[in-house]
């Protein structure tokens, strides 16, 4: 058996034809969508996500400001900043690039950012909306993969999900909306027993946690959607997500792949958010 492949490219260019016709649209009545993302220090994974970020934004006729800091930055720069661009009404979204380096307290930059501008959904006011099951945003990573579920079909209500990874960016949020449809989840860490055991029970299984190839193909059900988030760099130097796609493929059903999967939606759904919140201020909410 081989899987059938969640293309994030294709699903992310028909999603971003619909965006760019609420973009001209928003032109069209004198609004530029305009996302701030900001970069302090010189991690070098970091500096690609956000030239990525303002590379996608152009191309989708939105503005971009990119501010660039160096490692030494003094946090009340960065939140003086902040402040400005929350003032700023020609600008929609705000974004910080994470990690922050050492001097910075993360959280606190994190609540500094507008609630209303906060378009990765990251500020403790949206965290908690989501919790409650009416999200203002959508962390962009959970959101596309959501979006790339829902392209296929695939069934939630009453499934069992696995998610492996419980951060605040991925794990967690993505736990929030899976069970918002009525999925039972399960989220799996590093301090989980017996990690197999729960993989192999999953009708859709979702990988967030950063080591290459860590899930293979006997640790799948068959049949499974599996969603690999990670993005790694494997021992031969060539990008990999979390999943052993060479084996989880012979037994999945459907399989995102890394490159070309999971990645490019979440840049997608950054663009979205940010036109949603462009779309709010010119209604005047
Ligand atoms: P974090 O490091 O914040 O979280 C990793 C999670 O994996 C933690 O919950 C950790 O458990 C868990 N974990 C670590 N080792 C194991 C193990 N052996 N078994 C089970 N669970 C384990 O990572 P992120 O959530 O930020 O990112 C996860 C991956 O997704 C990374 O590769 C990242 O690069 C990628 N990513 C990709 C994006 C995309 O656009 N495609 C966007 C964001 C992230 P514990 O909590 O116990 O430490």
């Amino acid at each position: 058996m081989s899987a059938q492949i969640i293309d994030g490219n294709a699903l992310s260019a028909s999603i971003r034809e619909q965006l760019a016709q609420r973009s001209a649209a928003l032109a069209a009545r004198g609004v530029t969508p305009c996302l701030a993302v900001i970069l302090a220090g010189e991690d070098a994974a970091s500096a690609v996500y956000v030239r990525n970020k303002v590379a996608a934004c152009e191309k989708a006729g939105m503005r971009s400001i990119r501010d660039v800091y160096a490692a030494d930055v003094k946090p009340e720069t960065v939140l003086a900043r902040i402040e400005a661009l929350n003032a700023d009404p020609a600008v929609h979204g705000i974004l910080v690039q994470l990690p922050l380096p050492k001097q910075f307290d993360a959280a606190a930059v994190l609540e500094a950012i507008a609630p209303e501008k906060d378009v990765d959904g990251f500020h403790a006011e949206n965290v908690g909306a989501l919790m409650q099951g009416t999200p203002r945003f959508i962390p962009c990573t959970p959101y596309g993969v959501m979006k790339m579920l829902e392209s296929r079909g695939v069934k939630l209500k009453g499934a069992e999900v696995v998610i492996v990874g419980r951060s605040n960016i991925v794990g967690k949020p993505m736990a929030m909306l899976l069970l918002a449809q009525s999925a039972t989840v399960t989220v799996c860490h590093s301090q989980t027993r017996d990690l197999a055991f729960h993989t192999r029970r999953a009708d859709v299984l979702v990988a967030a946690v950063g080591r290459a190839r860590m899930i293979t193909g006997d640790m799948i059900k068959p049949g499974a959607t599996v969603i690999d988030v990670g993005i790694n760099r494997g021992e031969d130097g060539k990008l990999c997500g979390d999943v052993d796609f060479a084996s989880a493929k012979e037994v999945a059903g459907l399989i995102t792949p890394v490159p070309g999967g999971v990645g490019p939606m979440t840049i997608t759904m950054l663009l979205a958010n940010t036109i949603e919140a462009a779309e709010r201020a010119a209604r005047g909410e």
